[in-house]
């Protein structure tokens, strides 16, 4: 027999099937999907099946598979078919595409090695035992009193006589798999649904048995984690299983243990914060059927779960759903749709603010929309003001406006909370004037033009347009143009002066990165610890505090003045789901923002929570500019350390490109948003089009073209989340 094995090497050049014998002993246990050791010329590597046949394809000699790594399968048939599927459609190599669907635990081992954790515990044999000294005695009886006791328990009463009593045959080990984490199930508290949560409801499970994509267009503080919840329920009581996404950074303590007081049964949680070995314990729990409910951010769209009854999207806009770093570059949603075609189930996202993607996707048809406008409260959504910053920097306020400093006092004195919201996207990579806070942008293509120190210009990263770096300002002509951005550290300073009984507590990169912090953040300003959380966007998404009733923006424009066409889509986001943290208990809620783009369409429709109008408009702009929903967008990325390289092979791709596809807009080469990083000079090429048949093959003929030269890396980001 024959095995067909997918090496563990994410090499363009290997990136396909090797056959190895199967060897006589290792015959009943090689099954396709699981991992194997093999020969790899003069190295020993992982693998994993893909196929078992008779035949082998070379008439070169075969050599042996060494060893099973794990005795289970660990790509079932859906999850092979899947990757497959990842591999066509996103032209990166098929093992990164199933190394993506995998905890680390379950990939090829560089030095680390992360088994299953085994609790060992003691009993006692039938041998008859004479001559015990006292502390023998003393472990005897422990063990006779509980049957059998943790073998790490025993030995606090004392190390040597427990050996010894092993030693003798007097006790037994019995070793024993266990779970690193272990969730306690709740006592199922749930609300009685409204009855627009219930049409929904009713809505999504008539079409349980169907490939269907369902868009829950809900205002924040709607109710849509409570319908999520009925659904799964609902699923579970005809035996399906549900996977529900939520953003990494709102996959905190509050979401889960809402789950867990909801349900009875077991969840499967996995997250970026939790250990590699507890990652691997939730995966097997989810493979072996031991849980019905998974919830997890990105990739738990990977969950090896059978017979799924609903993939649940939360905050579908949410730009981590996309993975831009690394290979694959996939999105959630995609992978979710797919799922859902090859088992018939519906998928259900959920958001405030959707992507104009998929809104525009709901007017057409192509998803079921469900709005929900109402807050179940019964509350209206809180109050926004929005305070001009140009008038405040004549009065020399600093980054609080007077306005802001009286609500805040105003909050205080009735004893509230006050999140206040530090908007660090896109932080200081462009130029703003400091005296009236405009900003250059592209000509061409109506994109903030990003500052590059090392030339001293101004540069568009889509069309490659540049300028010299002048510090006058073209709008209101002060010399005051300059790269400015707040610091935390800084707006921390300027709080503890204005307000120094009160006490603030910062939520951002830095405060977050040791684990459990996020949680502690949390619970102290939940029990009123501090009066005011300062944080960057993480405070923006999921977090429910009812004592909160105001929240501050204080720099809403740095994400306005982001280099890319959806700028102002993400503003309005930010803008919707910040103010959606204030007024959520029985009080009312107010939202300042503060701006030096008052008159901005983002900013003034999130002020009337007008997600409607909003999108109305930005359509409108997408459309003449010929962005994406109404193009495709995909970017290419040339890279090399060699500066002349890169650029001769972008411009040879570029020439390549336009004879090619003839359909389709090519853009660049220009130097990308971040031209140099690691001494790694990179190259964009973005091309727009609504239809290109010879899209496909042109780029696969353009890796393979490329894939030997060592000099020079290719990168294709499909519909790029940022460009
Ligand atoms: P969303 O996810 O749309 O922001 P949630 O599901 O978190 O909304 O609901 C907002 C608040 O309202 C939560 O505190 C939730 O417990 C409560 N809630 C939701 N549905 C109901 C209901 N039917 N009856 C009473 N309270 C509800
Ligand atoms: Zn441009």
């Amino acid at each position: 027999m024959i095995a067909k094995v997918l090496v563990e090497l994410s090499n363009k050049n290997i990136d396909k099937t090797f056959d190895y014998i199967i060897p006589k002993d290792l015959e009943k246990d090689i099954k396709i999907g699981i991992r194997v050791k093999i020969p790899f010329g003069t190295m020993e590597l992982e693998g994993f099946v893909l196929d078992i046949s008779n035949s082998k394809e070379t008439d070169l000699e075969l050599k042996e598979i060494i060893s099973i790594v794990d005795q289970d399968i660990i790509l079932n048939k859906e999850l092979l078919e899947l990757g497959k599927y990842m591999h066509d459609n996103l032209l990166c190599t098929l093992i990164s595409c199933y190394q993506a669907m995998l905890p680390k635990a379950l990939k090829a081992k560089n030095g680390v090695n992360i088994g299953k954790k085994i609790d060992t515990y003691l009993k006692l044999s039938d041998l008859s035992f004479t001559k015990l000294n006292d502390k023998q005695a003393e472990v005897i009886n422990f063990v006779k009193e509980n049957g059998r006791v943790l073998k790490k328990e025993a030995i606090t009463i004392s190390a040597s006589s427990v050996k010894t009593l092993i030693k003798n045959g007097i006790l037994i080990e019995e070793k024993e798999e266990v779970y690193r984490l272990n969730h306690e199930s709740g006592e199922c508290q749930k609300h009685e649904l409204t009855s627009c949560q219930q049409e929904t409801v009713e809505k999504v499970m008539s079409s349980s048995d169907k490939s269907e994509v369902f868009l829950i267009h809900g205002v924040t503080g709607s109710g849509k984690t409570e319908i999520y919840m009925e659904i799964i329920e609902n699923m579970l009581k005809q035996d399906k299983s549900s996977i529900m996404l939520v953003p990494e950074i709102s996959l905190t303590e509050q979401i889960v243990s809402r789950f867990k007081k909801r349900f009875t049964s077991d969840i499967a949680i996995l997250h970026s914060r939790l250990s590699d070995g507890e990652k691997y314990d939730e995966w097997r729990k989810i493979a072996r059927g031991e849980v019905k409910i998974v919830i997890g951010a990105r990739s738990a769209v990977f969950a090896p779960l059978k017979n799924i009854g609903v993939i649940i999207i939360d905050e579908e806009h949410t730009d981590s759903y996309k993975q831009d770093g690394a290979n694959p570059k996939y999105h959630a949603l995609d992978i979710a749709k797919w799922r859902s075609k090859y088992g018939n189930f519906p998928v259900v996202l959920g958001s405030a603010t959707p992507t104009l993607e998929s809104y525009a996707r709901s007017e057409k048809k192509v998803y079921t929309l469900i709005t929900l406008d109402k807050r179940v409260n019964g509350q209206t959504l809180p109050d926004t003001i929005i305070v001009d910053m140009n008038k405040e920097m004549k009065q020399k306020s600093g980054c609080f406006s007077k306005k802001l400093v009286e609500s805040m006092e105003d909050a205080f004195s009735r004893d509230e909370q006050v999140i206040l919201l530090l908007n660090r996207r896109g932080y200081s990579s462009f130029v703003t004037c400091k005296n009236c806070g405009f900003v250059s942008k592209c000509p061409n293509c109506d994109i903030t033009l990003t500052y590059h120190k090392s030339s001293n210009t101004l540069r568009c990263h889509y069309c490659g347009y540049g300028t010299k770096l002048d510090t006058t300002c073209p709008n209101c002509g002060e010399e005051a143009i300059s790269t400015l951005g707040l610091g935390t550290e800084k707006v921390e300073e300027e709080l503890i002066k204005l307000f120094p009984d009160r006490k603030v507590i910062r939520m951002d990169y830095d405060t977050t990165s040791k684990k459990g912090s996020h949680e502690k953040i949390i619970k102290s300003f939940e029990n009123h610890e501090y009066d005011i959380l300062l944080g960057t966007q993480m405070i923006a998404k999921g977090l429910d505090f009812p004592n909160v009733t105001l929240v501050g923006v204080i720099n809403a424009d740095t994400s306005l003045n982001i280099p890319d066409f959806r700028s102002s889509e993400v503003t309005f986001d930010l803008l919707c789901q910040v103010a959606g943290r204030s007024g959520r208990g029985s009080k009312l809620g107010k939202v300042l923002i503060q701006t030096f783009n008052p008159e901005h369409y983002a900013i003034k429709y999130a002020k009337n929570h007008d997600y409607l109008g909003f999108y109305k408009q930005e359509m409108n702009i997408r459309r003449t500019l010929g962005y994406s929903p109404y193009y495709f967008l995909t970017s290419i990325k040339i890279s090399s350390k060699d500066y002349d390289e890169a650029r001769d092979v972008s411009n040879k791709i570029g020439n390549y490109l336009k004879k090619n596809l003839l359909s389709t807009v090519i853009l660049g080469p220009s130097v990308a948003a971040v031209f140099k990083i690691n001494n790694v000079y990179r190259f964009q090429i973005v091309l727009k089009y609504k239809k290109e048949d010879n899209l496909y093959k042109t780029l696969n003929d353009l890796i393979e073209h490329y894939k030997t030269n060592s000099k020079i890396k290719i990168d294709i980001d499909f519909n790029p989340i940022h460009i």
